[in-house]
């Protein structure tokens, strides 16, 4: 837009593209920097953008990487159980959106807490206490007395995606920076495939954030 007075960045939920429109005299370098600022509000946009996939019967998840659809039988034991391509959860049915969270919850603690062990080993460290939250945008963080929290819905994602944030949070029990020797270290620590693995977040991060919201 030629005689725009002022930036503006526009989300277009149909094409999902965005748009910036800037002031013909503003330089490009100003206007991107300004937009780069926005990030937090971008990712609420793509978030929202997303439909939401409530935790239900016959519903597909991925669970690792992989797809599993949610098998609910009333005889089944309540807490759901992986077998071969579902998600198998018994019990009354009111409750199967809890107990799936629940499910997923204590899977992603229990294989995320040894990820955590093995990074630590490596990176000649000791890890505090691991934990899981669904604390906003952030899919980890990293306390100075060495506890780190993740986000629960990484167990969602494919393998290397979730060790790309464990490796990133465990380099941060070093650096609690995000400069030079942090990003050495967590280079040696995750090994090849970083930058694949960090945008691979970036694009399933919107989907990741909607899965098992609204009814
Ligand atoms: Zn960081």
């Amino acid at each position: 837009m030629r005689n725009a007075r002022r930036l503006r960045l526009r989300f277009d939920e149909t094409s999902g593209t965005l748009k910036l429109t800037c002031p013909a005299r503003m330089s490009r370098k100003t206007a991107l920097a300004w937009a780069l600022d926005q990030r937090d509000w971008v990712e609420a946009q793509l978030a929202s953008a997303v439909p939401a996939e409530p935790f239900a019967a016959g519903v597909i998840i991925p669970i690792e990487g992989v797809d599993r659809r949610i098998a609910w039988d009333p005889k089944a034991r309540r807490t759901p159980v992986l077998g071969d391509g579902l998600l198998l959860c018994g019990g009354p049915e009111d409750a199967l959106p809890r107990r799936v969270e629940s499910f997923l919850k204590a899977h992603a603690l229990k294989i995320m807490s040894a990820e955590v062990a093995q990074y630590a080993a490596l990176a000649r460290v000791q890890a505090g206490a691991v934990s899981v939250g669904d604390a906003g945008t952030r899919w980890g963080s990293c306390s100075s007395n060495g506890r780190i929290r993740l986000s629960w819905r990484l167990i969602l994602a494919p393998p290397h995606v979730r060790r790309y944030v464990v490796a990133h949070e465990v380099a941060h029990l070093v650096h609690l920076n995000h400069g030079q020797e942090f990003k050495a270290l967590e280079a040696r620590l995750f090994g090849q495939g970083l930058a694949e693995a960090k945008a691979s977040l970036r694009r399933l991060g919107p989907r990741l954030r909607r899965i098992g919201r609204g009814r």
